[in-house]
C-alpha cells in the first residue's frame, strides 16, 4: 500500500516536472532581427589581399556588415561578418562599445568576423601586433558601420524559429600546403629550406602529397518569422576565398554571391524586412580552392569561378534546408575570454640573415624573391610586445557551439574542435573579433612554408593547442550552466 502511494506520488512528480518543463519551454519565445550596413570603402583606399597594395579603382559589388541577433528572453547575441579581409581587434572593440551603449548587449556576447574576401580595401593597422591609438577614416566608418547593422537588427527583433542543418562541398576545397620532392620549391625568405610549400607551381611533377586536411563541412543555421518568412541564414565553409577579380576591382568575392543565391533559393528576394545571407569563414588558413595536381584548369572569365562556388554552397543549403524541423525556441549564451600568448621574435640567425640581404647590391637576383618584403616584416616587429592578450569566444544557440578564434585557422584545428567540442554541432568562425595573422598548428610549424613564416605567423607555436583548450573550457563551461 505504502509503496504503491509511494510510486504513485514519485510518478505524479515525474509528471509535473515534465509538465513544468515543457510549460516553461513553450511558454518562451524566440526573438531574432537581421539587418545589413553598406561598408564600401571610398575609390582609392589600398586594396590589399596580394602581396602588393593596390589602390581601389572600381566597385564591383558593394561590401556589407551583415548582423543577426538572437534573443532567448534572458540573453541577446549578435552576429557580424564583415566583407573584409582581416579586421583588427581595436576596430570591433569600439563597434561593440557603441553597441553595447546603445542596446545593452554586453561585448563578450558579439561576435564579429572577418569574411577574409581578398578584394576588400584595409581595415588594418599598421601591424598585426602592435595597437593603433588613432583610428584611420575607413576604420571609424567601418565601426560605426557594423554597430548600426546591430542596432537595424535589435530594431526589428520579431518572435522567431530557428534550426540548423549541415551538408558538405569537398569539390571546392583543397589543402594548399605541399610536401615537395625537389628542394628547389622549399626555399624561405630566411636563408633555410622548408618540408612544404605553400601554392606550389601547378601539375609540377615534384609534387609528394598534401600536408594536412580539408574540412568539406557547410554548418548553417536559420531563423524565419512565426510565419515562416524567412529572416536570416548564417552558414559556415572552411574556404580561404576565390577571386577572380580584376585588379583595382572591390568585391565581396564568394562570400556576397551567397548572399544573393541563398536569398532567392529561399524565395526570401522581395521583402521587408530584408532577408539576410550570410556565408561566414570556417578554418581554411591551409585552404583554397586550387587542384595543384592539374596543370592546365579551365580557365574563368573575371567573377565566373566565385558565382560558381557560391551557386554550389547555398544550392547545398538550400536542399539541406528543405529537411530542418524549426523550433520556437532554444537557449543562448555566449562565454569569452582572453588567452595571453607569448609574441614571436626574429632569432640571432634571422637576423643575421637580413643583415646579409642588407648588404648585398638590390639588383643581385641570389635571394628569395620574398626576401626583402619579410626584412620590413621583421623591422616592424621590434617594437612589438612580447605577450599578446588574444580574444577567444563560444556562442551557444541551442545544441549548436559557435566558437570564435581571431586567426587563419588551419582545417585541422577546425576539425579538431568539432571533435571535441560537447555541443551536438559545432563550427568555429576564423578571424573573429581580431586579426593576429596565420596559426599553424605546432606539427605545421615544423614543417615551415609561408604560413608559419614569422611575419606572416607572430605568435609562440604551440598557441593553436592553447586556443582549442580554452575553447573546449568555455564550451563546456556553458553546456554545464545550461544543465
Ligand atoms: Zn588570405
Amino acid at each position: 500500500m505504502f509503496h504503491c502511494r509511494l510510486s504513485l506520488l514519485l510518478g505524479s512528480l515525474v509528471l509535473l516536472a515534465a509538465w513544468t518543463c515543457s510549460a516553461t519551454a513553450a511558454e518562451k519565445q524566440l526573438l531574432a532581427g537581421a539587418a545589413t550596413s553598406n561598408i564600401t570603402p571610398p575609390l582609392g583606399e589600398l586594396i590589399v589581399g596580394g602581396w602588393q597594395p593596390i589602390p581601389a579603382k572600381h566597385i564591383h559589388d558593394e561590401l556589407h556588415a551583415r548582423c543577426l541577433v538572437l534573443d532567448d528572453g534572458d540573453t541577446r547575441v549578435a552576429i557580424v561578418l564583415c566583407d573584409n579581409v582581416g579586421i583588427p581587434e581595436e576596430v570591433f572593440d569600439d563597434a561593440k562599445s557603441l553597441v553595447e551603449e546603445a542596446t545593452g548587449i554586453p561585448a563578450s556576447h558579439q561576435l564579429m568576423a572577418a569574411t577574409h574576401t581578398h578584394s576588400a580595401t584595409t581595415a588594418r593597422g599598421k601591424s598585426k601586433m602592435i595597437k593603433d591609438s588613432q583610428l584611420t577614416g575607413y576604420q571609424t566608418f567601418l565601426t560605426q558601420r557594423i554597430a548600426d547593422s546591430v542596432q537595424r537588427a535589435v530594431n526589428q527583433l520579431e518572435p522567431a524559429q530557428i534550426g540548423w542543418g549541415r551538408s558538405e562541398e569537398p569539390s571546392e576545397v583543397f589543402n594548399r600546403r605541399w610536401f615537395m620532392t625537389d628542394a628547389a620549391h622549399l626555399t624561405n625568405p630566411f636563408g633555410g629550406v622548408d618540408r612544404v610549400r605553400m601554392n606550389p607551381p601547378r601539375g609540377s611533377s615534384a609534387l609528394d602529397r598534401q600536408a594536412g586536411p580539408v574540412d568539406p563541412e557547410i554548418c548553417f543555421l536559420s531563423v524565419q518569422s512565426q510565419q515562416g518568412r524567412p529572416i536570416a541564414l548564417l552558414a559556415n565553409y572552411s574556404l580561404h576565398y576565390v577571386g577572380g577579380v580584376p585588379g583595382g576591382d572591390v568585391s565581396a568575392d564568394y562570400f556576397g554571391y551567397f548572399a544573393q543565391k541563398i536569398a532567392s533559393k529561399l524565395n526570401a528576394t522581395d521583402q521587408q524586412p530584408a532577408f539576410v545571407g550570410i556565408l561566414s569563414n570556417g578554418t581554411s588558413g591551409d585552404v583554397n580552392n586550387i587542384d595543384f595536381t592539374q596543370k592546365s584548369p579551365k580557365r574563368y572569365a573575371s567573377y565566373e569561378k566565385m558565382q560558381e562556388v557560391a551557386e554550389k554552397v547555398a544550392s547545398k543549403v538550400a536542399e539541406a534546408h528543405a529537411q530542418i524541423e524549426f523550433q520556437p525556441w532554444v537557449p543562448v549564451a555566449a562565454a569569452a575570454t582572453k588567452l595571453p600568448l607569448q609574441a614571436r621574435k626574429p632569432t640571432p640567425e634571422m637576423r643575421k640573415h637580413f643583415e646579409g640581404v642588407a648588404a648585398r647590391a638590390k639588383d643581385d637576383p641570389a635571394g628569395h624573391r620574398r626576401e626583402t618584403i619579410y626584412a620590413g616584416r621583421l623591422e616592424r616587429l621590434s617594437d612589438a610586445p612580447d605577450v599578446v592578450e588574444i580574444p577567444l569566444q563560444v556562442l551557444k544557440i541551442g545544441d549548436l557551439g559557435i566558437a570564435a578564434i581571431p586567426f587563419e585557422t588551419f582545417a585541422e584545428t577546425g576539425l579538431e574542435i568539432k571533435d571535441r567540442s560537447p555541443f551536438m554541432e559545432a563550427f568555429t568562425i576564423e578571424l573573429a573579433n581580431g586579426s593576429f595573422g596565420y596559426l599553424p598548428t605546432p606539427e605545421q610549424h615544423r614543417l615551415g612554408g609561408y604560413e608559419t613564416w614569422l611575419g606572416t605567423n607572430f605568435v609562440e607555436e604551440k598557441a593553436s593547442t592553447k586556443i582549442v583548450e580554452s575553447l573546449m573550457k568555455l564550451s563546456n563551461s556553458l553546456q554545464e550552466q545550461a544543465k
